[in-house]
Order: C-alpha cells, then sequence, then structure tokens
C-alpha cells in the first residue's frame, strides 16, 4: 500500500500541490486573493523540512510582517508535529536584514551592536545635518530629505551610485550631498535606519565574495510571500542569493500590490521569468476564501484596471450574500449603522472578532472609535496608533489645553517648541528653574522670565510671541466656536504650515488627521467637554481582550480575513483619496482600485460597503459623490439600501457618462480644493501680536517671593553674565552692574551670593 499522505499535503488542491512538490529550480505562483498562497507556501516550508530537504536554518522564508512569520512558524510547527527549531531565517526583508548585517557589521563598517533609529532619531540627526550645511529647514525640511534618502535606499542606491544627472528635488540638487553626509554621520554613530537594514546586506552581497558565497550555500530554499509587493533592493538581494542553486519560490498576485508609493515594484514578477530562465509558473484559481458575490464584485473592480497579468477566479462556496451598498446621511450615522450592525450579530451569537473595519485613511478611524466607546464595544487598531494617541492629534490637544488651562506644564513643554521656533533645551531649562523657584506653572514663568536679560533675544522673542498667542487664543475661545479656534490655532502656530512644508504623503495624512479633530470637536459643546472625552478615550484601554471588533487600514490588512468585513467612506476624494485623483496620472488610480479588490476580498461571508451622501470638511458640510469604484461593482453581486438616494444605481445614472468627476476641478496647480483652501487659510506671520504684559492673563502671574539671602549692593554670581554688583530690587527681579557686560535685568534664583 502506499505510504499515508502526509498531513502538510492533505486539503490541498492539485496546483497547490505542484507548488509544495516543486522543490528544485526556480518557481513563481500567481495568483488571486484567497486562492491559499500562503497555505501552500507554508505547506512548502512543512515539506523542505519534514523530507530533510533541508535544515530549518538552510531555508530563507520572507513575509510582509512579522506576525505573519510568527504564524508560519507556528503552523509549520503544527504541520510536521515538532516544534521547528533552529529556524532563524523566517522573517520580514527588515528583519532578516538585520540579523545578517549583525554577523558582518564591520564589513561596512559598523559595529555588531549597532542601533536601529527610529524615524524621530533620523530627523533629528537629517536635520543637524540640514542646519550645519547652511540649507532653510523651514523651505526645505528633513523630512523630505529622509523620504528622498529612503527612496534611494529602496533602489539599493548608495550615495556614490546615483547617478549624478539624476533630477533630485531637494535643495537644488543638495540630496545627494546630504545622502552622503547623512550615510558617514551614521557609521560615525554605529548607527543604520530601517533603510540600511536593506542597503547595508546588500552591498555585503555585492562587495563581499565570500560573505555572498557563504550565503549562496547556506540558503537551500529561498520563499517569498507576497511578492508583488518587493521593492528593488529587496529584489536585488533575492537575485543574489539565489544564483547557484536557484531554488527560489516566490508567491504573489499583481493586483495586490499596493505599496508602490513605497518603492514596491510590480515589475519585479515580470523581472523574474526573465533573469530566472526556464521558471516554473503555477497558477492557483480556486479561491476557498469568499463566498462567489464577494469575489463577483472584487473581480468587476479590478477588471477596471489596464494593467494586469489577468487570472481566473472561482469558488465552491454557497453564493451566500451579495454583497451590501450602504448608503448613510453622513459619518456619524455611518459609525452609527455598522456599530449597530455589530451589536445585533454579536447578541445574536457572532464574535466580536469576526468583524473588521477597513479605512482607506488614517483619519476615518475617529469617527468609529469615537461611537464604541461611546456604547463600550470592545475594539483594537492594528497596525497603528488610536486615534486620539496619535503624535499630531497630541500636539493639537497640547495647545488645546494650554489654553483651556494655563497651567497644564506638561501641554506646555509638549509645544512650546513645536513647531520650531528658536526655544531650544536651554531656554527651556531656564524657565523650568524659575517655575521651580517661584512656584508658579511653566506659563507664568515664562512671562516673567520676559522682563529679564536671561534669554537670547531671538528665544525672547519667540518665548514673547508665543505666550501672546496663548492668550489671544483664549480671548477668542469665549468668542468663537472652540473648532474654529482649533483651525485658528493651528494655523497662526506654524504647525498646518509645517506640515504642509514636508510634501510626503505622511504629512498630509496628518493634516487629514488634524481636520478630523476639528470635526470631532463640533459635537460638543465647549472645549472643557471635548477636552474631557478625550482623556475619557484615552483611558480605555483597561479592558484586556482578545475577542474585539479590528480597525485598521487597508493596506495593514493585507494576507488576512475576517468573516465580517465592512468598508466605509467609499466617496471619491476618500477612496480614491484625493491625492491619487489630485495626481491625475492613471497609475495612480489602478493602485486605489488594487486596494479596493484587496478590501473586499478579506471578507469571507459578508461584505459592507458604505458611503455618506455628506462629509464636514474644514468645517463646512460638503455633499460627496460616491467613489467611481461603487460604480464599478457588478448589480448582480450587490444589493443596495439607501436612504438618502446614493449608491450605485445613483451613480450610474448621474456619473457613468462623466468617468472622472473631478476633472474640471482646479487641475493646474496639482492640488484639489480640500489642499488648496488649507493653504489658503494658514497664515503664520501674518498677524499683529499684542504685547505679552498685556495680554497675559493676571490670575496666573502671582507675587514672587523675595529672597532674604541676597540684597542691595551685594556681589553676586550668575550663570551667563558672571560677577556683578546688585543695583536695584523688584520682587524676584534685579538689575546688577555686571563686572564684564554691564547692567542687565535678571532673576534673583539665578543668582548665588558671591
Ligand atoms: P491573499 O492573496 O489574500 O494573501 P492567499 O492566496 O495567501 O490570500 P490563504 O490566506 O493562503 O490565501 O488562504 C485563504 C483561505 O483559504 C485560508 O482560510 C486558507 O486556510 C484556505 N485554504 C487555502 N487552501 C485551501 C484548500 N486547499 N482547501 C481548503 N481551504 C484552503
Ligand atoms: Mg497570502
Amino acid at each position: 500500500a502506499p505510504d499515508p499522505e502526509p498531513p502538510y499535503l492533505a486539503g490541498l488542491n492539485e496546483p497547490q500541490r505542484k507548488a509544495v512538490l516543486t522543490t528544485e529550480g526556480p518557481l513563481l505562483v500567481l495568483a488571486g486573493a484567497g486562492t491559499g498562497k500562503t497555505a501552500a507556501l507554508t505547506a512548502r516550508l512543512a515539506h523542505l523540512i519534514a523530507t530533510r530537504r533541508a535544515w530549518p536554518s538552510e531555508i530563507l522564508a520572507v513575509t510582509f510582517t512579522n506576525k505573519a512569520a510568527r504564524e508560519m512558524k507556528e503552523r509549520v510547527g503544527r504541520l510536521i508535529g515538532e516544534a521547528v527549531e533552529g529556524m532563524p531565517w523566517l522573517g520580514t526583508f527588515h528583519s532578516i536584514g538585520a540579523k545578517m548585517l549583525r554577523r558582518h557589521a564591520e564589513l561596512v563598517g559598523l559595529q555588531s551592536n549597532f542601533t536601529i533609529l527610529d524615524t524621530d532619531d533620523q530627523l533629528r540627526l537629517l536635520k543637524q545635518l540640514i542646519q550645519a550645511e547652511g540649507i532653510d529647514e523651514k523651505r526645505w525640511p528633513a523630512r523630505q530629505l529622509a523620504g528622498l534618502i529612503d527612496q534611494w535606499k529602496n533602489r539599493g542606491l548608495t550615495p556614490a551610485e546615483i547617478d549624478a544627472g539624476e533630477a533630485e528635488p531637494y535643495a537644488n540638487g543638495a540630496g545627494q550631498k546630504m545622502y552622503a553626509a547623512y550615510q558617514a554621520r551614521l557609521l560615525a554613530l554605529n548607527a543604520c535606519d530601517f533603510g540600511d537594514l536593506l542597503l547595508h546586506p546588500l552591498t555585503l552581497l555585492r562587495k563581499d565574495r565570500e560573505v555572498l558565497e557563504l550565503y549562496q550555500r547556506r540558503f537551500r530554499y529561498i520563499m517569498v510571500d507576497e511578492y508583488q509587493d518587493t521593492n528593488s533592493s529587496q529584489y536585488l538581494w533575492l537575485r543574489l542569493l539565489a544564483q547557484t542553486r536557484k531554488n527560489i519560490c516566490c508567491v504573489g498576485d499583481d493586483d495586490q500590490s499596493i505599496y508602490s508609493w513605497r518603492g514596491a515594484e510590480v515589475a519585479n514578477i515580470l523581472r523574474f521569468e526573465r533573469d530566472f530562465p526556464g521558471a516554473k509558473i503555477v497558477r492557483l484559481e480556486q479561491n476557498y476564501r469568499s463566498t462567489p458575490h464577494i469575489l463577483g464584485a472584487a473581480s468587476g473592480v479590478i477588471e477596471g484596471n489596464s494593467q494586469r497579468l489577468g487570472k481566473t477566479l472561482w469558488t465552491e462556496m454557497d453564493a451566500g450574500e451579495k454583497v451590501r451598498v450602504v448608503g448613510v446621511w453622513d459619518g456619524p450615522e455611518e459609525a452609527r449603522t455598522v456599530s449597530d450592525t455589530i451589536e445585533g450579530l454579536h447578541r445574536a451569537g457572532e464574535a466580536f472578532d469576526d468583524f473588521a473595519i477597513l479605512v482607506r485613511a488614517q483619519f476615518q478611524t475617529r469617527e468609529f472609535e469615537d461611537r464604541f466607546i461611546q456604547i463600550g464595544l470592545p475594539y483594537r487598531i492594528v497596525g497603528g496608533f488610536r486615534f486620539y494617541e496619535r503624535a499630531e492629534i497630541r500636539d493639537a490637544l497640547a495647545y488645546l489645553r494650554l489654553v483651556a488651562q494655563p497651567a497644564d506644564d506638561l501641554a506646555f513643554e509638549r509645544i512650546v517648541n513645536v513647531p520650531k521656533r528658536g526655544l531650544g533645551d536651554k531656554a527651556v531649562e531656564k524657565i523650568h528653574r524659575l517655575a521651580r523657584a517661584e512656584g508658579v506653572p511653566l506659563l507664568a514663568a515664562a512671562a516673567h522670565i520676559l522682563d529679564t536679560d536671561e534669554l537670547t533675544p531671538q528665544a525672547r522673542r519667540a518665548l514673547a510671541n508665543f505666550i501672546a498667542n496663548i492668550a489671544r487664543w483664549r480671548d477668542m475661545a469665549s468668542q468663537l466656536p472652540h473648532a474654529e479656534l482649533a483651525r485658528i490655532l493651528l494655523d497662526e502656530s506654524g504647525y498646518t504650515a509645517m506640515l504642509q512644508a514636508e510634501r510626503t504623503a505622511e504629512a498630509s495624512g496628518r493634516l487629514e488627521n488634524l481636520n478630523e479633530l476639528a470635526r470631532a470637536m463640533e459635537d460638543y459643546e465647549t472645549l472643557g467637554a471635548f477636552l474631557e472625552h478625550v482623556s475619557l478615550v484615552m483611558d480605555n484601554d483597561a479592558a484586556e481582550d482578545d475577542r474585539k471588533v479590528t480597525i485598521m487600514t487597508i493596506h495593514a490588512a493585507k494576507g488576512l480575513e475576517f468573516n465580517r468585513v465592512f468598508l466605509p467612506g467609499w466617496e471619491e476624494g476618500v477612496f480614491p483619496s484625493q491625492r491619487a485623483l489630485d495626481e491625475g496620472g492613471l497609475s495612480a488610480l489602478e493602485e486605489e482600485r488594487r486596494l479596493a479588490y484587496v478590501a473586499i476580498t478579506r471578507a469571507r461571508h459578508h461584505c459592507t460597503i458604505l458611503h455618506a451622501a455628506n462629509r464636514r470638511i474644514y468645517g463646512q458640510w460638503t455633499s460627496s459623490i460616491p467613489s467611481r469604484f461603487i460604480g464599478e461593482l457588478p448589480e448582480e453581486h450587490i444589493e443596495e439600501e439607501s436612504n438618502v438616494g446614493g449608491g450605485a444605481s445613483l451613480w450610474r445614472a448621474n456619473w457613468a457618462d462623466q468617468p472622472d468627476p473631478f476633472r474640471n476641478v482646479e487641475r493646474g496647480s496639482g492640488r484639489g480644493p480640500g489642499w488648496q483652501r488649507a493653504q489658503r487659510t494658514s497664515g503664520i506671520g501674518s498677524m499683529a501680536v499684542a504685547s505679552p504684559k498685556e495680554a497675559y492673563s493676571p490670575a496666573i502671574s502671582m507675587a514672587a517671593r523675595p529672597r532674604d539671602d541676597i540684597g542691595l549692593g551685594q556681589r553676586v554670581f550668575h550663570q551667563k553674565f558672571g560677577y556683578g554688583t546688585i543695583a536695584t530690587i523688584d520682587g524676584n527681579k534685579l538689575e546688577i552692574d555686571f563686572e564684564q557686560s554691564g547692567r542687565k535685568r535678571v532673576i534673583d534664583s539665578f543668582v548665588t551670593p558671591a
């Protein structure tokens, strides 16, 4: 009798088996969503180990997230009935790169205990270099340079390899030079950034024959999941490592390539066949995840793309429910509709972790979070911060808190120099000392220090301006709706301008979040009530329970599946995003369409798409147009429910013959109306400022406590000005005739008896 089939093959279909059993030579598994690509790759890993074709340590397996790596490792363990020991090379490109780099750090000029910088560290470093070079950081922000350097690293380019003729957008062509300076500085610090975890290992493999041969020998088998989202640098790694043995298996789906903004190149799929002649190709066509209606809806949308390889998908699942397309009145109703549905189904026995809400942009989570907290529905935000924990939201809240509550020292510290206004650590430290000495809040101490010469003239001006602004905003607070106040405050403080200057996708996401914050404020009567709401929301972390509704971006949901998926905000300008519409090109729109395909195909049995007829944008209600992707859903697979007369049929009736509803919108600027509005309202530097003394609220300035260990005519020492003699005393303010620098006004807590 034939051997019983090994457990890892059980249940696999023919092409999947082929993918598992074709162990030698290059292999490309090209297949649509939910066809069991990841399942086949996992079985293949089990097969290689179970049949002793390789030791675990001789296999390199790349996943897109660390979580996916952990899951794959566990599943392989279950499939072969033993724990997978010594499998160090299973992880993301970055984690594998870090591991490789630690072993050979000295070859690229690092030590093996190098540190990996986070984005904040990276930006701080770049800012120093930008200043040292005398480049105007306001005009040429560090983030822009960071983005450029990252692109180069994703393409596998060291500073020396950048084509001198390459047009580069940073500081009139200073980018390459700054890149070189940055890399040198990183080496001196024994540090590297995220991009270096790809670039340095690539350099190693390219420059050092011994290292290359070591890994070519070691990795008998190489496997890559989500191959369509590899960037050039990663592709070059793979090509080098697989050059001798050629046992490389990549699985992917060109329709799910959604990271081109991070340098991913779908062309790597086409390159594969060219670089590995004789590569076998396996196509999986049976989908095991989704019902026919869900698949039909997803296929209908993706067919709108011209640049695709094309493939067939079928399923044996029962037809199930049609995809629901629900039109609602506005954002709050959207959140209510989803939460009510989830509550109802939960009461009927469905588990919270069966539900996912997948959004196009981070800002969309806010409405859901607020609603869920209000009604006590457990949720988790995956792959990002919860709305009120994001840095820009915390900054904005700090401004508002300081306006509402002048004694809020934490808020003061957070924003006194954000955006940068020339109040460095030294100045802030002085304010701290004075506040401690006088027993007053930082903001009050800051006002007191203005009357002295303790700060440099530049810092003093900046601080006076800051204090005057806070006072002015406090006056406004009693007259303006507080959401309006928030917008004014973000504009006048220069915060909006700071983000606009960055010109990155990330920064425009942050701007969207800030708009969303202002929108959220409109639901509260007073600023105080809103701030209290926020502190309650922030505190809502207590209940740790795995059974939660998942809220995440579509990008983060790649490779995952959920029984029920809700897809809110399918409106022009949200999804497809305004950014993609503004770019105007085909490729940006096609990437949005692939995102729509990824979104729908995350659902197993139920998929609900929502669109609101009205959104509040910059404080004004605007009516929104349903997403063109709704119009692309085949009618036979959807079921429309609309209380406001929107949806696919409306779309077809009104917009179908006008494929680009935004084509008449001011396109010349390259920005849509929202963006222009944001720029118009930004008015930093143009307003008149009241004198800080007048504007300052007397309630928080307080009588100074005179010191008894110093007196008129006494010789004293001051940190900044040296020795001098006290000429006048007015409370805690002294005038001193300094021996070196003449008469100055200082604060008594900064002097000691000589
Ligand atoms: P994506 O493109 O979204 O990453 P995928 O192609 O990697 O999808 P998997 O996640 O591997 O697909 O599989 C989708 C679902 O189908 C999973 O629940 C998996 O367990 C199931 N599945 C895969 N292959 C089979 C099979 N042969 N029989 C039954 N179920 C299967
Ligand atoms: Mg997968």
